[in-house]
């Protein structure tokens, strides 16, 4: 049924072209039929991953607000094991959490929407770690110096203004040649513009525009890939598209194959993207709350794997998704996925705020017979 949507959907795109208004899938959260379409699809998911770990959950004026939506990671290069993992509060701003998910900071900087991180990137004044929210208070993006401890300094909140008319909403970044660090920024309307990011000897940083990417409808969960420079971007009912992700490479999407509305694995939404190395994207399927992996040197699509209850409750309507694949001590030994929980529920099985969810990469490696690097 969702399937035969989708089609349509993407026919009348096709038929009327972008500029046309697009009504968009409700989610489940919105629609019971929506959330027991989402529910019966995910049951026919056939591997399983379960979490280890959760965040304390975010702060929402409601408990069933929309609120927590996309991690980052970072890696504590002193300390592995003290790795720390930031998640957006689309409502208020950013939280800091260890790696057993408690709560060690949060940074009120407005409705930040997706949140991204690049470590040791020298912007002129000798390498730092950034984080950097697209802000939707404002339309902006709001950019901060990481410390040693992982811990986001306030006082060096940049905001670079992204004009009156874009309103962002999917954020990430992207280091390229010459170590030059990129933001590629999109709004619902299928636009994403990339910066390029400096930083002044004041240590303010600085966002110059350097080109436009265009998709037909509405997008959000973006990633790059460092070594291959590449951009990967989802449009929500359509399919998942490449980019060079250089600014002089060409503004033509590719689509990843099998990310079409043919593949009944990808149930609309498709939501947040992240990268197990260069060789796997895995892709947030809201419509059967699962995730897709696709192999980017055959660009097919493998399998598809879903997080149930365990030690913490399962994961349903995920919004943003990270990895990062370096080891954090003796309980990651290949580091960790984070996920985004749409309803994270106590022991007793009633509703809290949401919250982002921690699992161990061994186990999707398990998932994929272990792929050499
Ligand atoms: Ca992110
Ligand atoms: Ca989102
Ligand atoms: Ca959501
Ligand atoms: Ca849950
Ligand atoms: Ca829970």
């Amino acid at each position: 049924m969702k399937l035969v949507k989708g089609i349509i959907l993407l026919a009348l795109v096709s038929i009327y072209g972008c500029g046309t208004a697009f009504i968009r899938n409700k989610e489940a959260r919105e629609d019971a039929a929506k959330m027991q379409a989402a529910l019966d699809a995910q049951a026919e998911v056939l591997s399983t991953l379960y979490a280890t770990a959760e965040t304390v959950p975010v702060d929402a004026i409601k408990v069933d607000d929309d609120a927590a939506d996309d991690p980052a990671i970072w890696y504590n290069r002193k300390q592995s094991s003290e790795s720390k993992i930031y998640g957006s509060n689309k409502t208020a701003g950013i939280h800091t959490y260890d790696l057993t998910g408690k709560e060690l900071q949060f940074v009120t900087c407005g409705r930040i929407n997706n949140v991204d991180i690049r470590q040791n990137v020298d912007l002129g004044n000798g390498p730092v770690d950034i984080i950097v929210g697209s802000n939707r208070t404002g339309n902006l993006l709001t950019m901060f110096l990481i410390d040693d401890e992982g811990l986001i300094v306030e006082s060096s909140r940049t905001d670079l203004s992204l004009g009156k008319r874009f309103e962002p909403y999917g954020f990430c970044m992207y280091v390229g040649k010459n170590n030059t660090l990129y933001a590629f920024v999109n709004a619902k309307t299928g636009q994403i513009d990339q910066y390029k990011i400096g930083q002044m000897s004041n240590g303010d940083f600085t966002g110059q525009k350097v080109r436009t990417l265009k998709l037909n409808t509405q997008v959000e969960g973006m990633v790059a890939d460092d070594a291959q420079r590449t951009l990967y971007v989802g449009e929500e009912e359509n399919a998942i598209f490449r980019f060079g992700a250089e600014p002089t490479d060409s503004t033509t999407p590719i689509l990843l194959a099998e990310s079409t509305a043919l593949n009944s694995k990808v149930e609309y939404d498709i939501e947040g993207l992240t990268l197990l190395t260069s060789k796997y994207l895995i892709a947030s399927i809201q419509g059967s709350f699962s995730y897709a992996i696709f192999d980017l040197d055959a660009d097919s699509y493998v399998t598809s794997f879903k997080i149930k209850s365990n030690v913490v409750d399962g994961v349903e309507e995920t919004d943003g998704i990270d990895i990062n694949i370096l080891p954090m001590g003796a309980q990651y030994p290949r580091g960790i996925m984070v996920v985004q929980d749409g309803f994270n529920t106590n022991d007793n099985g009633d509703l809290e705020n949401q919250n982002f969810k921690i699992i161990d990469l061994v186990e999707l490696y398990k998932l994929l017979n272990f792929p050499a690097d």
